[in-house]
């Protein structure tokens, strides 16, 4: 059994000043052909794949295309998002023939010269394999499911969880493409786009109307005849044609049973479209009096705004500026990427007084920089460390300046470490002796549950702000709730 394994991830923020080409990708490992299994084994949902492929009975040769990941980040440049398409396309012919293939998308991916990266893609792969040939594809939850992808791919399997479990996802999918090769599952799939865009803040699948949401979809999955159910809360910074959240049902060769189940998922989501707007921002000089109180435990003060797994540039100085306005009275964490001021810190050497004005280097659109007057307190000339949740982390060069209670870590890069305890650790830092961290996330909290005691969500301008009426929408398609007033709206 031949597969022809592939991922191309990258999540676009439309509202983002920068561009992404090649070195958006090459930090997490831009591979191609049998380098991709020797450099990655078992990372994502290719991870999970491989899981489930050494299980079979019958030996699968596992034919490794291409491996683009991305993180999030702006537009991809039309040279990147062609270069990309083409080695997908060149390396998959020249594996024909296969017997099915294997992919892994983000699903919110969009190019300067392609609104649907994905749908072009499984486009392009549905063109070499012809139209009998299984595509089953792992795809992010937060994606943008289009016409072009439910129409070239035989199932669209979405992650279960927010923060994801790709491995998992990529196990499921697989899951259901061997029964496809195996034991001749036919998967039929209806779907239902749903004209709602809604912001991060019920984002979490472990609570509100996005649990129950997805709760339904687990429970639909126990009924006969069901092979998934796959909702799309797409992520809502994707200003693209098709844009909006959608579900996608597959069920074991039954069309009427999909249909009914897609058309109810997508009631309930619109249902529930108020609850899902919901919103519990806090005003950063409010969060940061708030913070300020406490005496034990960590308190996590979310960086809306400014989400770098979100696409954003991570140099926001809103909670920062805050923070040192109030001269905080407790130990507090923070993260800013800043190459510049990095690099006077990294001259100026440990021990000595630094003084600068850091932040809003990328992005000054939304804030500006702030001045500070510190100690450089350690610094590291680079380190690459290995996380069991992410594989391999570059964390690049750092320095650590205490402005009072302040410890502030300038970076250089926006490595996956920003949101991860490492970044304090590596500098000697005692995450339990502090009371406060900002992270650069809406969502993963999980790194620093350990001493969480409170979530305060500040309400940060920036490219990934949750008030989605600030931005100007020009290709999102109209009407669409909450911009417009949609009266009776009802699934196809
Ligand atoms: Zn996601």
């Amino acid at each position: 059994m031949r597969i022809a394994v592939a991922e191309i991830v990258q999540e676009t923020g439309s509202f983002s000043p920068m561009a992404a080409d090649l070195k958006d990708f090459e930090p997490y490992g831009l591979f191609f052909g049998d380098e991709i299994f020797e450099r990655v084994p078992d990372a994502g949902p290719i991870g999970g794949f491989r899981e489930i492929a050494a299980q079979q009975k019958t030996p699968v040769i596992q034919l490794p295309l291409v491996r683009a990941w991305g993180g999030a980040g702006g537009t991809i440049t039309s040279a990147t998002f062609d270069f990309l398409s083409r080695e997908l396309s060149e390396r998959l012919r020249a594996a024909m023939p296969v017997d099915a293939v294997f992919l892994s998308l983000h699903g919110a991916a969009a190019s300067e010269n392609e609104d649907d990266v994905e749908g072009s893609l499984l486009e392009d792969v549905r063109r070499i394999v012809g139209p009998t040939t299984p595509i089953v594809v792992a795809v992010d939850h937060h994606a943008n499911i289009t016409r072009r992808m439910v129409e070239n791919a035989n199932a669209l399997i979405g992650h279960e969880t927010q923060p994801h479990d790709p491995k998992e996802t990529g196990r499921k999918a697989a899951g259901i493409l061997f029964r496809m090769l195996n034991d001749g599952l036919r998967v039929t799939v209806a779907w239902q786009k749903i004209p709602m865009i809604t912001p991060q803040d019920q984002f979490l699948t472990s609570q509100g109307p996005m649990k129950e949401w997805f709760d339904l979809a687990r429970s639909m999955e126990r009924r006969a005849r069901v092979v998934d159910v796959s909702p799309y809360p797409m992520q809502p910074w994707l200003d693209v044609r098709e844009g909006g959240w959608a579900v996608v049902v597959h069920t074991d060769n039954d069309l009427p049973l999909a249909q009914s189940l897609a058309a109810e998922m997508a009631r309930a989501a619109w249902s529930r479209r108020a609850e899902f707007w919901r919103s519990e921002r806090v005003a950063a000089a409010d969060a940061v009096r708030q913070a300020a109180t406490v005496d034990s435990g960590l308190v996590i003060l979310s960086d809306t705004g400014d989400s770098v797994y979100g696409g954003a540039p991570g140099d926001s100085t809103v909670i920062l500026s805050e923070l040192v306005r109030q001269n905080v009275p407790t130990l507090t964490l923070v993260p800013l990427i800043d190459p510049h001021a990095l690099e006077a810190a990294l001259k100026t050497g440990v021990g000595s007084r630094f003084e600068a004005e850091v932040g809003a280097r990328i992005d000054a659109r939304y804030y500006k920089p702030v001045r500070i007057v510190g100690r450089v307190a350690a610094v590291s000339q680079g380190v690459t460390v290995e996380l069991p949740e992410r594989g391999v982390c570059d964390i690049g060069r750092a320095a650590l300046i205490e402005v009072g209670q302040v410890r502030l870590v300038l970076i250089e890069d926006r490595t996956f470490a920003i949101n991860h305890p490492v970044l304090y650790w590596h500098l000697g830092l005692d995450v339990a002796a502090a009371r406060g961290v900002v992270v650069k996330t809406a969502s993963n909290f999980q790194f620093f549950a350990p001493w969480r005691t409170r979530l305060i969500r500040v309400d940060s301008p920036g490219m990934t702000q949750s008030d989605l009426t600030a931005f100007t929408w020009k290709r999102t398609p109209r009407p669409i709730y909450p911009f417009d007033p949609i009266e009776n709206w009802k699934p196809e």
